[in-house]
C-alpha cells in the first residue's frame, strides 16, 4: 500500500513529520519538535507512532527546530540510516541542535527532567547527514527518487519532490516570503500528484518588503528620538541576517542615526557564522552587494555580544540603542531580562518581526497586554510595541495560492499541514474555491492511501 502518515505538522504548526511509505520503501519527511508549552513537551516525548528502525531515509526540509528538533531522538530509538540535505542545513543544523542541545540540558537539571536524548545521540545526528546540492536526481530504489528545490524560505531549505513510479509527490516545508534581500525565489513546481504543504499564514497576508523596510527606518528615528531602546525579538536564522542586511543598508546610506546595535544571541551569531560560508546561495543582488562590501552582515557599530558577562554590558550603556534578541515567543534568559528593563517605560519600543506563537508571551504583548508576568514578576507594559509582518520568512495567503496555482492540473489532492487549524482550514478553502483543486486537512496520526 502507498501512503502518506501524518505524525507531526498536522493540525498545528510545529513538530513536523511525516512518512511517505511507497512499495514497501519508507521515507520520513521532517522529524521537528513540538513547541510552545507544557503539552508539546509531553508530545516530544511520547514514543514515536512508528518503529524507527523501519524507516529507510529521512529528507530534512530545513534546520528550523519544529522540523530537526527530534532527530537525536529517533537515533536513540533505532533509526540507523542517512539523512538527507542541502549542505547549509546540515551545517545550519549542526549550530541549531547544539544549541538546543545545551538549553534542554540547563532545564532538565533545574527541573529534574529526564532529557529527550543525550551529547552521543545529537552527535550521531552530525554523522548520519548526507549532503545534496539543489535539482539533482537522488535515487533511493529502482522506483523512488527525489530531488531538493529551493523552498527560499531559510538558507538551504528544501522542497522534497519525489518521483515514485509514474507518481509526482511535493512536500513543501515552510515556503519564503518573497522578495528576501538574500534568498533566490522559491523553485517553481510545474507538476505534482499530490502536495503537502506549509500554511501558517493561510489566512493572512503580510505588507510589502519596501513598506517594511520604511517602517523599520521610521520607529528606528521615532526611538532614538525618546532616547529610548528599541528591543527586535528574532529569530537566529532568516530574520537576523535580513535584519542586519537591512540595517547594513540604512546604516551605510546615512538613513538611521548612529547608534550601537547589539546582536545579543549566540545562536544567532553562529548561525550567521554559517551564512558567511555559503554565499553562493545568495540571490544575484546579494552577490552583488557582496562585490564591493566583504561581509553583508556587518557594519559600524554592531556589537555581537556572545557571552553572558558581554551580554550584561549592554545595560549600562545608555539610550539610544537597538537590542536584537532571540526569540519571538519571548521565552529564553537575554530576551526575558531585556523585557523587564524595557517594558515599563514609554520611550522604549518593543519590535516584533516575525511570527509569535499562539499563547506565548510575544503574542501577548501583539495583541496588546498591558501587563505581563514574566519570571513570576508582573511587569507593566509602557513601552511601544510594534509589528511588521512583512519580515516574515513564510509566504502569506496570497503567495500560497499563487504557488499552487502555478503547478499544472489535475492535482489530486493538496494536504494543507503546519499551520494552526483556522489557518489552514482557511489555506485549503481558498484552494477548493480559487484554483478548483482538491484540498484537506490532515489530523494528527492520519495515514492515508494514496492513488
Ligand atoms: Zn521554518
Amino acid at each position: 500500500m502507498n501512503t502518506i502518515g501524518f505524525y507531526g505538522g498536522a493540525g498545528g504548526v510545529t513538530g513536523a513529520n511525516y512518512v511517505f511509505e511507497w512499495n514497501g520503501l519508507r521515507v520520513m519527511i521532517d522529524c521537528g519538535l513540538f513547541q510552545g508549552g507544557r503539552f508539546a513537551e509531553q508530545e516530544n516525548h511520547k514514543p514515536f507512532a512508528y518503529d524507527p528502525r523501519s524507516i529507510d531515509a529521512i529528507c530534512i526540509t530545513h534546520a528550523h527546530a519544529d522540523h530537526i528538533g527530534r532527530l537525536p531522538k529517533l537515533i536513540k530509538d533505532g533509526y540507523a540510516g542517512p539523512i538527507y540535505s542541502t549542505e547549509p542545513t546540515a551545517a545550519l543544523a549542526r549550530v541549531m541542535l547544539k544549541d538546543a542541545f545545551t538549553i534542554m540540558s540547563h532545564e532538565c537539571e533545574y527541573h529534574k527532567d529526564e532529557p529527550l536524548y543525550t551529547e552521543n545521540d545529537m552527535r550521531a545526528v552530525f554523522d548520519r547527514f548526507a549532503p545534496l546540492p539543489y535539482n539533482t536526481e537522488k535515487k533511493l530504489n529502482d522506483s523512488v527518487s527525489f530531488f531538493l528545490r529551493d523552498s527560499a524560505h531559510i538558507l538551504g531549505s528544501a522542497m522534497i519532490e519525489f518521483h515514485a513510479d509514474d507518481r509526482i509527490l511535493v512536500f513543501t516545508g515552510d515556503i519564503g516570503n518573497m522578495p528576501s534581500p538574500l534568498l533566490k525565489a522559491p523553485y517553481r513546481i510545474d507538476f505534482c500528484d499530490y502536495l503537502l504543504m506549509e500554511s501558517v499564514y493561510g489566512d493572512r497576508s503580510h505588507e510589502s518588503t519596501g513598506e517594511r523596510k520604511l517602517k523599520l527606518e521610521r520607529i528606528i528615528e521615532d526611538t532614538a528620538t525618546r532616547r529610548g531602546t528599541l528591543i527586535i525579538p528574532v529569530f537566529a536564522l532568516e530574520r537576523t541576517q535580513e535584519l542586519l542586511a537591512e540595517l547594513n543598508e540604512l546604516v551605510e546610506h546615512n538613513r538611521i542615526p548612529r547608534i550601537p546595535v547589539y546582536l545579543d544571541s549566540p545562536l544567532a551569531i553562529h548561525a550567521t557564522e554559517v551564512y558567511k560560508q555559503f554565499e553562493s546561495y545568495f540571490n544575484d543582488e546579494a552577490q552583488k552587494e557582496l562585490r564591493h562590501e566583504s561581509d553583508l552582515f556587518h557594519f559600524p557599530g554592531l556589537i555581537q555580544t556572545l557571552t553572558r558577562d558581554e551580554s550584561q554590558t549592554i545595560n549600562a550603556v545608555p539610550s539610544p540603542k537597538i537590542i536584537m534578541a532571540g526569540n519571538p515567543h519571548g521565552y529564553g534568559s537575554r530576551i526575558a531580562h531585556h523585557f523587564i528593563r524595557a517594558l515599563p517605560d514609554p520611550n522604549n519600543t518593543v519590535l516584533f518581526v516575525g511570527y509569535a506563537r499562539v499563547s506565548s508571551l510575544g503574542r501577548r504583548l501583539v495583541d496588546g497586554a498591558r501587563e505581563v508576568k514574566i519570571f513570576d514578576k508582573t511587569i507593566p507594559v509602557r513601552a511601544q510595541i510594534a509589528h511588521i509582518s512583512g519580515y516574515s520568512s513564510h509566504a502569506d495567503q496570497t503567495q500560497l495560492k499563487n504557488f499552487v496555482a502555478g503547478i499544472q492540473k489535475p492535482i489530486k489532492n493538496v494536504f494543507v499541514t503546519m499551520g494552526e487549524r483556522s489557518s489552514s482550514e482557511t489555506l485549503a478553502g481558498v484552494i477548493q474555491d480559487e484554483i478548483g483543486i482538491h484540498a484537506s486537512v490532515p489530523k494528527m496520526g492520519d495515514v492515508i492511501e494514496l492513488e
